[in-house]
């Protein structure tokens, strides 16, 4: 545990002291001229969006399908690559509209794996995205917000001060910079490595839900990146009021953060809770539209040692979650630089699974991942900027 603190503490500045860091350039001028492009960006719009943006051009609509194949099946980010657009379509093209990405500030490849991307949007605020590979599946953690607006004692991101909703575009964008970096294009590989989506990054997806929902038509669209909704998961801290409408518009799997089997806990461990206490978040979940043993709600939980990590806490989420088709997921707690708590014992751990287990739930303990690039569950900081005077000179100058 010391060990890994230690090593999350020397690449908490990971532009300077970490060796891993394989793409260190921060190239603020070319994102600068980057932010000041007005072009339209095609990435994150909708096929109807699309559709009228080029409508709009004087296009006959069967260009859309071609269009939206070159973006999101081919992965397109130049026009002049659209081999199948006579060149002079590509030509008017490129000057209305651009493809973009989010800025890649620093990628950092862990030993097991994990790739963590700090990106910086057009405002110059950031956020992260992981990959976590394993054996069978690939996963992508996407953030929904610039840091998160909720404070849970436990998570890093919930101490980052600045806070705004990601666009579907910035949203999208995360999905795209992956596939760039995984030769993840086109899209119809056998071999894809990147398979499952989890929101489980920064932010609270659920107080984001109509660009989630957005960006989510996009990703799932069949003739583009094509990631089905079963292979998709959102984890929400308990927003109650937007659970029926992301079943409903989305209709992904649920993950639920209970981390606490009290009230009292709960309301110090995720502090939502005293909004929508245990009894109303699980009256939801029972309600969660598309629900059964095949599509079951996952439950999170952190394990904290000495907080919530008893026997009798074990026993009180069985009770809790019966009848809800469930799976648990344990969280071994990641630390950050800075908190207050400590992982539970392995056989604290290990005791909690073994009463799950007799209850008829299979509770695989989620290995971290990621930890020596600090990248794991709840790790997710970063300190968004603004350009500075001298690189707003410069984007100006360039414009
Ligand atoms: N805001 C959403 C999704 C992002 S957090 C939510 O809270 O569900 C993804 C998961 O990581 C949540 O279950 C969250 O509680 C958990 N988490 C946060 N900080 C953690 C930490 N330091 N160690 C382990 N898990 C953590
Ligand atoms: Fe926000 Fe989720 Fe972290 Fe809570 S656990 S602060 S809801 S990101």
């Amino acid at each position: 545990m010391t060990d890994s603190i230690d090593t999350a503490r020397a690449s908490a500045d990971p532009l300077i002291t970490d060796p891993r860091v394989t793409d260190p350039r921060q190239d603020l001028l070319a994102f600068a001229t980057r932010g000041a492009d007005t072009r339209v960006d095609l990435v994150g719009m909708e096929r109807a969006a699309l559709e009228a943006a080029l409508v709009e051009l004087g296009l006959p609509q069967f260009r859309t399908g071609q269009i939206w194949h070159w973006l999101y099946h081919r992965g397109a980010t130049d026009f002049a690559d659209m081999t199948t657009l006579a060149k002079p379509l590509r030509t008017r093209l490129a000057e209305v509209f651009r493809m973009s990405r989010p800025a890649v500030v620093t990628r950092q490849d862990s030993g097991d794996g994990t790739i963590k991307w700090l990106l910086r949007f057009a405002d110059g605020n950031e956020a992260e995205t992981v990959f976590i590979p394993e054996e069978d599946r690939g996963t992508l953690c996407l953030s929904s917000q610039v840091g998160c607006t909720l404070s849970c004692t436990f998570c890093h991101t919930g101490t980052q001060r600045l806070v705004r909703n990601l666009t579907p575009a910035e949203i999208v964008g995360q999905v795209m910079v992956a596939l760039d970096h995984l030769n993840g294009f086109p899209t119809a590989q056998r071999d894809r490595r990147l398979t499952n989506l989890v929101f489980m990054g920064m932010g609270e997806p659920l107080y984001n839900l109509d660009n989630v929902v957005s960006a989510l038509r996009v990703i799932m669209d069949g003739e583009g990146l094509s990631l089905s909704k079963r292979r998709i998961t959102l984890s929400t801290s308990g927003v109650v009021p937007m659970m029926a409408r992301c079943g409903e518009e989305a209709g992904v799997n649920l993950a639920i953060s209970l981390h606490g089997t009290t009230d009292d806990i709960r309301d110090e461990l995720v502090p939502i809770n005293r909004k929508w206490p245990i009894a109303e978040l699980l009256d939801a979940c029972r309600a969660y539209p598309g629900v059964n043993n095949a599509r079951r709600i996952t439950f999170e939980y952190v394990m904290l040692k000495g907080v919530n990590d008893s026997v009798d806490d074990a026993r009180r989420l069985v009770r809790l979650i019966d009848g809800i088709p469930a799976k648990i997921n344990l969280i071994p707690f990641n630390p950050w630089p800075g908190t207050a708590y400590e992982c539970s014992d392995d056989d604290t751990i290990e005791r909690f699974a073994q009463v799950m287990l007799k209850a008829g739930y299979a509770s695989p303990v989620r290995a971290p991942r990621g930890r020596d690039i600090l990248a794991a569950c709840g790790q997710l900081k970063s300190e968004s900027v603004t350009l500075n005077k001298r690189e707003r000179r410069a984007a100006e100058a360039a414009e």
